[in-house]
């Protein structure tokens, strides 16, 4: 069989990964990216444990490659104007810089013999000779644009602006900082990265955004304002420019993209091309690869077998088949995350009228950190809790112990199954 993704990101390079691997090399993939190597919008990504669980058990040599490659950040704090930093506890994760995360991916790929065509963009169907097509071409994806009735594909716009640069700022702690400008309230999402460099998403509501005049000012305007907005958190630490500069206009609205079906005969979408969720709740990277997962899944078997085909491959009406499982499978996985995902956007769409009413940030904390709306009481008292510092810093040993057994208990199965490279 020959597959194509038609995008080297995420999603295009991880399945390209997992179709070599489940194969055991009989297929023929390839990744057709329009970019140069090393070339990509935006700075880092988070992600969980789960993501790590996944991609270990789906490949351990390439998900031990991630691990090292990742950043681990240990701390959460929300902060509101000049209030001592509220602390969500017990949360952790992971970050890396999108630059390496394609490094990491793409040296898998070739490594088991994936042959990746860079500076190749894809325009239409009809000029990739493959079996299987995987749209894999991100947000603005042309093979879903050219089949939009087809696939059924809505794109709503967010309310609010945001704008994803860096900051010259490593730490290990995750930062929320809202500040109250002369316009209204303006925040900061600063989390580390694995370059060194800190990721820095500044975000307003669109009615601040106006009248901060951040529609008519420059690039390199808007970053002074933003430096001076949040001096207090990014402590004399600078803002620095996305690789490639500052478009004329930077602030974006985020685009929430939901296709009815993701399949159209031997095309399939995955990853930004099929769903989007809010860079809020951080989950699109994850989703990506758990896309391509899926769909390799659906190909090859979940066994994991290499080379163990449950569906004749060769045959249309197989492939047919497996797609269209993929299709049904992964859109009901996806649905209520992207649902998640929405409460999310409209928590910041709300931001500043919580704030002007907010007389606890410790409350306010707690809201954002519960802003998906799937926490109970007993979270609330731990949250409450974890604001003194002795009892904040035994959570934090407990989650340091249940996340070094995960590593281990992972790392263990991997090696168990198999060769690391
Ligand atoms: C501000 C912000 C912060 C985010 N933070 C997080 C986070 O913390 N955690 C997380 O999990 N996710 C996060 N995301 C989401 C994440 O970036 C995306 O969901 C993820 O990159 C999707 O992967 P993908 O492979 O589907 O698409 P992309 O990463 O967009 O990759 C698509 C690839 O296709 C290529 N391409 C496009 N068109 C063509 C063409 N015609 N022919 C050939 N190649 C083409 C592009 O050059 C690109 O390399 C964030 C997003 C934003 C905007």
């Amino acid at each position: 069989m020959r597959i194509a993704c038609a995008g080297g990101g995420p999603a295009g390079l991880y399945l390209a990964v997992l179709a070599a691997i489940r194969s055991g090399g009989r297929d023929e993939v390839v990744v057709l990216e329009r970019n140069e190597p090393g070339r990509t919008h935006g700075f880092a990504v988070t992600f969980g444990e789960d993501l790590l669980d996944d991609a270990f058990r789906n490949d351990p040599a390439g998900g031990a490659a991630l691990r090292r490659a990742a950043r681990l950040w240990s701390a959460q704090e929300i902060r509101v104007g000049d209030h001592r930093p509220a602390h969500v506890g017990g949360k952790y994760g992971y970050s890396i810089a999108r630059v390496e995360l394609l490094d990491v991916l793409a040296r898998r790929a070739e490594q088991l013999g994936v042959r990746i065509e860079y500076g190749r963009a894809v325009e239409s169907r009809e000029e990739v000779d493959a079996d299987v097509v995987v749209a894999a071409d991100g947000i603005g994806s042309r093979l879903r644009g050219a089949r939009a009735e087809h696939f059924g594909t809505t794109i709503t716009d967010g309310a609010n602006r945001y704008v994803w640069l860096g900051a010259d700022r490593d730490s290990d702690t995750f930062v929320w900082d809202f500040q109250r400008t002369d316009a209204g309230w303006m925040w900061i999402h600063l989390y580390p990265s694995s370059n060194g460099l800190s990721t820095c998403i500044a975000e307003c509501e669109p009615g601040t955004w106006t009248a901060l005049g951040l529609d008519a000012m420059s690039g390199p305007e808007a970053i002074t304002l933003i430096e001076s907005v949040f001096g207090r958190t990014l402590g004399g630490c600078r803002i620095v420019e996305p690789p490639g500069g500052l478009d004329a206009q930077p602030w974006l609205r985020f685009r929430e993209v939901r296709n009815r079906t993701w399949r159209d005969g031997e095309l399939v979408l995955a990853g930004d091309a099929a769903h989007t969720t809010h860079f809020g709740i951080g989950s699109g990277t994850v989703l990506a690869m758990q896309d391509s997962m899926a769909l390799a899944d659906a190909l090859y078997g979940t066994d994991g077998a290499a080379g163990r085909d449950v569906v004749d491959l060769r045959d249309g009406n197989g492939r047919g088949a497996a797609l269209a499982a993929y299709d049904a499978r992964r859109r009901a996985q996806v649905g209520p995350v992207q649902d998640a995902a929405h409460r999310n956007m409209q928590w910041f769409e709300q931001a500043g009228r919580q704030l002007e009413r907010a007389d606890d940030p410790v409350d306010f904390a707690w809201s954002l950190a519960d802003r998906r709306g799937d926490m109970g009481r007993i979270h609330y008292q731990l949250h409450r809790a974890t604001q003194v510092p002795a009892l904040r810093q035994v959570r934090r040993g407990l989650t340091t112990a249940r996340r070094v057994r995960r590593a281990v208990l992972r790392e263990a199965s991997g090696r168990s199954r198999g060769p690391q490279d």
